[in-house]
C-alpha cells in the first residue's frame, strides 16, 4: 500500500472509511513530528500489528503552558514523511491549526488527580490539552488500536482513562523508552541541548536507574532526596520533580511496600530545555 498525506480532516477520514469497508485494521501514531528512533518504534510496533498504520503530525497549542516552548518545538515536516516512508507508514495526517480547532476547544476534562501531580502539577493545563487534541484525533481517525509511548508515563495512563470515560473501542497500546546509546531518553527537544549540555543530560537516566538500587538500603525519601541533590549538583542540571509513584494511581508512595508496580518519574531543566524521564522500579 502506497503512503498517502492528508491535511484535511475531510481528506483523511475518506480513505481511512474505505479502508476500514475493506476490512482492514486500523493503527494510529499520534505525535508532534520531528520524528525520531522513539517514535519510529510506535511506527514498528504500528505496523507490525496493523494493515494499516496512521501517523498524524501536530503540534498542539492547546498543551503547552508556555508560549516560547510551543514556538521553539522544533519542526521538520519533510523529514518527518521521508522516515515514515521509510517506516512503512500508510497515512499522514498534518492538519494546519483551523483544521483541528475550527473553533476553540472550551471542554474541561476530569482525571480523578491522575493529571494534578508531576507534570500536571508543574504545566497546569497540559493534559487537558493533550485529551482535547488526542479526543479529536480518536473521533476523526477511530482507529482499532493506538499507540503511546512509555516515555509520556504520565500521559499513557491519563489517555487510558480518557479512553474508559468516553468508552471508546480502541485498544491502548504502550511501548517503552527509546534512548540514546549513553542513556538519555529519545525526545524531539533534545536537538536543542548545546554541545556541552547535551554531555550532561545522560546524568538524569542515570540517576533514576541507579536510585534502583538504594531501594534495599535506603527509605523512599532518603532516595529521592540523594537523586535529586546529586542531579542538582551538575552546574547543567536543575532538577523540577523527582517522585516515586503508584503506576496505577500516580500517587507518591511513602514506602516501598506502599505499591509493587511502582515508576520513578523525573523532570529536569537543561538550559532552557525541560526533560522528563521515567524508569520501572518493579518490586
Ligand atoms: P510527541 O511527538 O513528543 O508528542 O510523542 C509522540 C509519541 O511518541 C508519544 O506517545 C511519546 O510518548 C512517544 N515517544 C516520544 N519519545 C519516545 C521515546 N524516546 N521512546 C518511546 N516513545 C517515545
Amino acid at each position: 500500500m502506497r503512503m498517502d498525506v492528508f491535511d484535511t480532516v475531510r481528506g483523511v477520514q475518506e480513505k481511512i472509511s474505505e479502508l476500514k469497508q475493506q476490512g482492514y485494521g486500523i493503527g494510529f501514531v499520534p505525535t508532534m513530528g520531528a520524528l525520531h528512533r522513539g517514535h519510529l518504534s510506535l511506527v514498528d510496533a504500528c505496523t507490525r500489528d496493523n494493515e494499516v498504520t496512521v501517523v498524524s503530525i501536530f503540534v498542539n497549542p492547546t498543551q503547552f503552558n508556555q508560549r516560547e516552548d510551543f514556538e521553539q518545538y522544533p519542526r521538520d515536516l519533510d523529514g518527518d514523511i521521508k522516515k515514515l516512508g521509510e517506516a512503512g507508514a500508510n497515512i499522514i495526517f498534518t492538519p494546519a491549526e483551523k483544521e483541528m480547532y475550527p473553533e476553540p476547544d472550551n471542554r474541561v476534562f476530569d482525571f480523578d488527580g491522575l493529571d494534578k501531580v508531576m507534570e500536571g502539577k508543574h504545566r497546569p493545563g497540559h493534559f487537558n490539552g493533550v485529551a482535547q487534541i488526542v479526543s479529536r484525533l480518536f473521533d476523526i481517525i477511530r482507529p482499532h488500536r493506538a499507540y503511546f509511548g512509555e516515555k509520556d508515563f504520565q500521559q499513557l495512563v491519563i489517555i487510558r482513562n480518557l479512553t474508559s470515560q468516553l468508552n471508546l473501542d480502541i485498544e491502548i497500546v504502550s511501548c517503552p523508552i527509546v534512548r540514546e546509546s549513553d542513556g538519555l531518553a529519545r525526545s524531539s527537544r533534545n536537538v536543542r541541548l548545546t554541545e556541552k549540555q547535551r554531555k550532561h543530560a545522560p546524568k538524569i537516566a542515570e540517576a533514576i536507574h541507579k536510585a534502583r538500587d538504594l531501594a534495599g538500603d535506603y527509605s523512599v525519601e532518603e532516595v529521592i532526596q540523594s537523586v535529586t541533590e546529586h542531579v542538582n549538583n551538575d552546574p547543567y542540571i536543575d532538577v523540577e520533580y523527582f517522585e516515586i509513584v503508584d503506576e496505577k494511581n500516580l500517587q507518591p508512595i511513602e514506602t516501598w511496600d506502599d505499591a509493587y508496580y511502582k515508576r520513578a518519574c523525573i523532570a529536569a531543566w537543561v538550559g532552557k530545555v525541560r526533560l522528563i524521564d521515567n524508569v520501572p522500579y518493579y518490586f
